[in-house]
């Protein structure tokens, strides 16, 4: 049995003895010395990382996923010129700051910049761990203002940074507040401690946790080395406390940009009632080049695991488009072909099936009344509106307004 030191079960210990710096990084692990030195890396992007999480390394090198996800590399310091710090544009969607509001009903509340451990890989590269702070009442409050003057908020997402590194209190202080905005209705929590930092969950969190309801919290397992019996264990705190568990993951070149690996892990999530949740493609992020896969990787691995998992098990593949274009399901094509009398469908084996469609005209029996909605696809294929038009094209600008189609053809 492995003799760990005094306090190693406090996630307080875990906190105050990250390793924090390159020079720590070698004492823990003598074989990195004499390697690059990663003193600029790590002054640009923050490091940190548990002596839980470095536990689960097993080897001290780059063969190694654990080690690939949370030791700071150089390459982090070359990028291509499309990498951006904030591809997802978060700051022009925010109307108040620390708060991204993008989709008509959702918004995210960035409440603290701290992580335990600083992922290699992280999207919010740009502020994880440059200065640890958390929200404060001030800042709460201005957003708790915001949501109750947009009732169509009803989904609120905290995240960071880690939320769940901030005190129990700190946290309490936030949910409570989003609580007392009526027209909110679900409070999700996007936190990778049950990952890196799994005695955090605390009996004391999950019964803080319990008094507002419903919250569901989506965490970030990338591979099965990061299902111990400590992460499982307090997956299972809240589970028990009533808190459905999502899991978002990031296709990672060298770490877990294969179908088998992605299914193992997709098992061993279920097997823990945590639902596969996203399967991210890796943002245009800069520092996270090396880690960037082809799209078509992730969509060979959606091909592989349909059919072999239950739809339970598989997640969403999805690019969360640059320009903040938002989440973009990428799926492998089942329909092959369609006519008005039949739709040919394929299945993962490859067979094809004509299926028929309904003998009697349809017209959306089913129909409710809609609320208005801003020109999308779905409102085109409603036939609500006719086109959406790209602005500022060079041949939209050419084009001369008209008023008939006589007046169309001009004079010669
Ligand atoms: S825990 Fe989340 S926010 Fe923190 S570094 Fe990792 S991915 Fe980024």
């Amino acid at each position: 049995m492995t003799c760990r030191p005094k306090g190693w079960d406090d996630w307080r210990w875990q906190m105050a003895n990250r390793i924090r710096t390159p020079q720590q990084l070698a004492n823990t692990f003598p074989r990195l010395a004499g390697g690059p030195d990663l003193t600029s890396v790590a002054a640009k992007y923050p490091m940190a990382i548990t002596p839980y999480y470095a536990s689960l390394m097993r080897r001290a090198d780059s063969s190694d996923p654990i080690f690939q996800m949370c030791v700071p590399r150089v390459q982090e310091l070359t990028d291509p010129p499309f990498l951006m710090a904030d591809p997802l544009e978060e700051c022009h969607d925010m109307p108040v700051p620390g708060m991204v509001h993008r989709y008509p009903d959702r918004a995210l509340v960035i409440a603290t910049t701290m992580c335990s451990t600083y992922c290699r890989h992280c999207t919010r590269k740009r502020i994880a761990g440059t200065r640890e702070t958390s929200i404060t009442k001030r800042r709460l409050e201005q957003i708790a203002n915001y949501l109750t003057e947009h009732p169509q908020i009803s989904d609120v997402i905290v995240s960071g940074g880690d939320p769940l590194t901030m005190s129990t209190e700190h946290v309490e202080m936030v949910l409570s507040r989003l609580r007392q905005v009526p027209s909110v209705q679900i409070i999700r929590i996007g936190t990778r401690v049950p990952v890196v930092l799994p005695m955090r969950i605390t009996d004391e969190l999950c019964q803080m946790l319990r008094k507002y309801h419903p919250i569901w919290i989506n965490t970030h397992f990338n591979h099965p080395q990061e299902l111990t019996p400590e992460s499982i264990a307090a997956c299972n705190r809240l589970s028990d406390a009533g808190v459905p568990l999502g899991n978002q993951s990031v296709l990672l070149r060298g770490v877990n940009d294969s179908p088998q690996i992605i299914e193992k892990l997709c098992r061993a999530l279920v097997r823990n009632r945590i639902r596969p949740y996203y399967l991210y493609q890796c943002d245009l992020v800069r520092g996270v080049e090396h880690f960037r896969t082809p799209v078509s990787r992730g969509m060979e691995i959606m091909e592989y695991l349909r059919g072999r998992l239950s739809g339970l098990a598989i997640p969403t593949f999805v690019v969360d488009a640059p320009h903040g274009g938002g989440k973009i399901p990428v799926l492998p094509t089942y329909v092959v072909s369609q006519s008005p009398t039949h739709t040919v469908l394929r299945n993962y084996e490859g067979m094809l099936i004509a299926y028929p469609e309904p003998q009697q005209r349809f017209d959306g029996a089913c129909r409710t009344p809609q609320e208005e909605s801003a020109p999308g696809v779905w409102e085109l294929a409603a036939g609500q509106y006719s086109r959406i038009q790209p602005e500022k094209t060079i041949r939209h600008a050419r084009r001369q307004p008209c008023c008939t189609s006589d007046e169309s053809v001009g004079d010669f």
